[in-house]
């Protein structure tokens, strides 16, 4: 059984290569689908009885990581000597420093292996993080799985 949780969050980043619009200093609201997946819990009296794994769990565990690190920061590749200069000689900003160019595709695999191993089998279930649906825009979405 798979349950899903979406996570919104606001998020700069451009795509130095891209041949059009992209290349330019620009930004999103970002929505991933965190999907986790494992058997139904049948503990009888636990507070996740009949549940893959408490809704509240999957979003505090995803929020800890994208409130923190990711909400209103900008996302930069290590390659982007221009953005890293300009990050390096200011204040008041919240970069990510990332070793990718920041697609919608990198940026949910990034994801997935930022969270996978999070999500704790306390009733060995089988309980794992099994994809990640990142929308770029409301029109465009990439997901990465194992
Ligand atoms: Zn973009």
């Amino acid at each position: 059984m798979k349950i899903v949780k979406i996570i919104q969050w606001d998020m700069g980043h451009r795509v130095m290569n891209h041949r059009s619009a992209c290349k330019g200093l620009h930004g999103h609201r970002y929505k991933a689908e965190i999907c986790v997946e494992g058997d139904i819990v049948t503990k009888s009296g636990a507070s996740e009885e009949g549940m893959v794994i408490d809704f509240g769990d999957v979003k505090n565990i995803a929020l800890d990581f994208i409130n923190n690190k990711l909400d209103h920061g900008f996302m930069v590749w290590d390659k982007d000597s221009e953005l890293i200069d300009f990050f390096n000689n200011t204040t008041g900003h919240k970069p990510i420093i990332v070793p990718f160019t920041p697609t919608a595709e990198n940026i949910a695999k990034f994801i997935f292996e930022t969270l996978d191993k999070k999500f704790e089998d306390k009733y060995s279930t089988g309980l794992k993080l099994c994809s990640v649906k990142l929308w770029e825009t409301p029109t465009s979405y990439a997901v990465y799985e194992k």
